[in-house]
């Protein structure tokens, strides 16, 4: 599948029992053209928890005082969701489709997803992978794995991989909103990442 036939496939699914409560899959926002979805390049990968009530109805992740926030932090590293390439990030959940009240995923419902998520890094191509929260980290390490049994603090800090890609985990954006003092955590998580994508890292 190629950028338009996998949102197309997305905002269409039935693969699990998430299609039925949402409004909008969150693989591109409705009003993207076709152009811009086939030409989207971007270094950073930021990969968020399941979409919430806004991002459901806009049909885009991080869309509320969560993406205000994360567009600064990457604002001052030089980064947007709107740039290309080095100074780009594309933004996913991970899960397309949102949960019914606010639940966790299933792993099941994972599972299914892991398609899309899998052919949107393939497409992409990013040079990082940043993971806002432990769920999420969770789904990229693997359940099963060691580390995906760290707690989050023991999670930050290094640079694991997800197949070749480099990713680096850091706190959720909502928990960020709640402790402001996680902040400066997080500031050191988007320099690592920063750094990864400069050569800067082993
Ligand atoms: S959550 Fe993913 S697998 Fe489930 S219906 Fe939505 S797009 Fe399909």
């Amino acid at each position: 599948m190629d950028w338009p036939e996998l949102v197309r496939a997305a905002a269409s699914c039935q693969a699990c029992g998430l299609c039925a409560g949402r409004k909008h899959s969150t693989l591109f926002a409705p009003q993207t053209t076709e152009t811009e979805v086939s030409t989207r390049q971007a270094d950073w990968f930021i990969l968020g928890d399941p979409p919430n009530a806004e991002e459901d109805r806009l049909g885009q992740p991080f869309v509320a005082e969560d993406g205000r926030l994360l567009d600064n932090m990457l604002k001052a590293v030089g980064v947007s969701r709107h740039g290309s390439d080095a100074q780009g990030a594309y933004l996913s959940n991970i899960v397309k489709c949102r949960p019914p009240h606010g639940r966790a995923p299933q792993a099941s419902e994972l599972s299914q997803c892991t398609v899309y998520l899998q052919r949107e890094m393939d497409l992409l191509r990013p040079k990082v992978i940043l993971v806002t929260g432990r769920r999420a980290a969770q789904t990229l390490l693997g359940a099963s794995s060691a580390q995906a049994a760290l707690p989050l603090d023991k999670q930050r800090g290094t640079i694991h991989r997800y197949k070749d890609t480099p990713m680096v985990i850091t706190y959720p954006l909502q928990t960020l909103l709640r402790t402001s003092a996680l902040k400066a955590g997080a500031w050191a998580d988007i320099c690592l990442a920063a750094d990864v994508i400069a050569g800067k890292t082993p």
